[in-house]
């Protein structure tokens, strides 16, 4: 009897904003640690590592999914859509995603590639340097290839492991830092420490592989809030990562760090604590010449971003901006941002009158400001 032949492949549920045009090869699924408390992503899961072979027979289907999807290139580079997505209908609903994925990705130039899950480099140098392998030479346009990977796990990999990574094709790795706060990451229960950042940082570094960080304006609460964004400007400082890359918290009510907060052991910090640990940031990273990346909609001024060596000037001035505002016209700016109606504060000009008034009315009726901090909150948790 013939075996069935392999027609669709593993993908996991996350990748950073930056990769949403990326190819997804799931190379372990869940996260090693699965404990921090503002983190409810794996909770029902346990950590896999997938075989070599398994994640060979996935880089397989893709390619065979890139040669159909080749097809329907046109001469002048342009893609015959319809054409091409007619062979949905020969499939079944997942093989078409697994073929939309590939055919996308080839549309948006066919270079990068995100490893998925949570913790990747978890598994070992060698099985991953296998599957870098083996996934360029079957799809040669690579040209970037990505992974998430915790500050403990990554503290662990020497520089020449790195190295062996980097030659297979390993070029960004994403961290979840969270803080640079020693006290910040025991009371978030992260599993990780300053120093463990520090050293990974600089190992991934030394190896000539580039590192994206992730900084969480408001996760210590109110009570850790400066020492948030003093200690992850040391951290930062110490690395100089390539990526620093706001994710203001967000306390999800399916998580640990909720039920603290309802416990009253973690206070929600302001919209402008928050947003005064972003200019802290910027303000202590001096020396820094990476970027500071703004790309979730979670973050209140998502235009702050830049190079933290000759923009920090132009990102510090539109944050002095917005604390220039009329404390009333912050908090309406806040709500209408966090209900998706504005990106920056000049946008309110923007509204009709009646949504301006409704909007108004509404902040004005709430003056107990810890209630609007939770408001702020509740209304955040729409976007993740
Ligand atoms: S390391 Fe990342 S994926 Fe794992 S529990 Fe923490 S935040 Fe969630």
């Amino acid at each position: 009897m013939t075996e069935k032949k392999q027609t669709t492949y593993r993908i996991g549920p996350i990748r950073p904003p930056s990769e949403a045009n990326s190819l997804l090869l799931q190379i372990t699924g869940g996260c090693t640690w699965n404990r921090c408390k503002f983190c409810g992503l794996y909770k029902h899961e346990g950590f896999r590592a997938f075989t070599v072979e398994s994640v060979k027979a996935d880089i397989d289907v893709m390619a065979e999914y890139a040669e159909l999807a080749k097809d329907y290139q046109c001469e002048d580079g342009t893609w015959n859509k319809r054409a091409a997505l007619e062979r949905l209908n020969q499939m079944t609903q997942e093989e078409r995603n697994c073929y939309y994925l590939v055919y996308r990705w080839l549309v948006n130039g066919g270079e990068n590639v995100f490893l998925q899950d949570g913790n990747s480099l978890a598994v070992k140098t060698e099985r991953v340097v296998e599957v870098l392998r083996y996934l360029r030479e079957r799809l040669p346009s690579i040209r970037r290839i990505t992974t998430y990977g915790r500050a403990e796990t990554l503290s662990k990999i020497s520089v020449e492991q790195y190295k062996a990574l980097k030659e297979a094709g390993l070029s960004r790795i994403h961290s979840g830092f969270e803080s640079g706060s020693d006290r910040v990451l025991s009371m978030i229960n992260k599993g990780t420490t300053s120093e463990q950042e520090i050293t990974a940082g600089k190992n991934i570094r030394e190896a000539g592989i580039e590192l994206s960080v992730y900084f969480m304006p408001g996760i210590g609460g109110k009570d850790l809030s400066e020492e948030n964004a003093m200690e992850t400007a040391r951290v930062v400082r110490a690395i100089n990562p390539d990526f620093v890359r706001i994710r203001t918290a967000v306390v999800k009510d399916d998580t640990e760090l909720w039920q603290d907060y309802l416990d009253g052991k973690f206070k929600l910090c302001s919209e402008n604590e928050k947003l005064m640990e972003i200019k802290l940031l910027i303000e202590n990273t001096e020396g820094c010449t990476g970027t500071l990346a703004s790309d979730h909609i979670i973050n209140l001024l998502q235009e702050v971003h830049g190079s933290l060596d000759t923009d920090r000037r132009k990102m510090l001035s539109m944050i002095e901006a917005y604390f220039n505002l009329p404390e009333f016209r912050q908090k309406i700016f806040q709500l209408a941002r966090r209900s998706g109606m504005v990106t920056r504060p000049e946008d309110l000009e923007l509204l009709p009158s009646e949504r301006m008034e409704k909007l108004a009315h509404f902040a004005g009726s709430v003056t107990d400001e810890l209630l609007w901090d939770r408001k702020m909150n509740d209304l955040m948790m729409n976007f993740i």
